[in-house]
């Protein structure tokens, strides 16, 4: 009886820790707003969307055998079957390099350098779209958590969420996934 009650006491402080750490977000953020559910995609019965943007025809249409060739592992894993980088290790997280970053996907321009801020997160963070039709919004409640995902109208492509911890003017953080994004570059 005794073994037993210690193996219980044990998984238990195990499960405490283990939850302790996928429960970790930066300190800067507060709980709940951040972009990290983890990499692993969601999977259709966890997705419980109401479209703000409503079922509108794609622009760009192409089966998930064409975007798998087309992109990278990361990049299809984050932009097409709604992933998440891992913080701080984007591409552009940490980039003041001047251009409009487009849709890794199709193309689209989604968001530029002039509404770029750093907000410790990890990931690139824009006060407003740059282009505020091609970025589309669409309720998320994945992962145990109301958020609203940031999706590009174009193409269906995942590249994060928004919140409104964001700076002024506009209070709001997109919070978007480096592998969603491909800058093009002012000359
Ligand atoms: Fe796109």
């Amino acid at each position: 009886m005794k073994i037993k009650a210690v193996t219980v006491i044990l998984c238990f402080a195990m499960s405490v820790i283990f939850a302790g750490c996928a429960s970790a977000v930066p300190s800067k953020l507060p709980k709940g707003n951040t972009c990290e559910p983890g990499l692993a995609p969601a999977s259709d019965s966890e997705v419980d969307k109401k479209e703000k943007v409503g079922q509108m025809p794609r622009k760009v249409e192409k089966t998930d055998a064409e975007w798998k060739a087309e992109l990278t592992p990361e990049q299809y894993s984050v932009a097409r079957q709604k992933g998440t980088e891992r913080a701080f290790t984007g591409k552009y997280y940490d980039s003041h390099a001047e251009g409009v970053y487009k849709c890794v996907c199709c193309g689209a321009e989604l968001f530029s350098s002039e509404q770029k801020y750093d907000s410790g997160s990890g990931w690139p963070s824009f006060w407003a779209p740059h282009a505020k039709g091609n970025v589309g919004e669409e309720t998320d409640n994945t992962h145990g958590m109301a958020r609203t995902e940031v999706i590009c109208t174009q193409c269906g492509a995942h590249l994060g969420h928004v919140f409104d911890d964001g700076p002024k003017p506009t209070n709001q953080r997109f919070c978007i996934n480096s592998a969603s994004l491909k800058l093009d570059e002012k000359k």
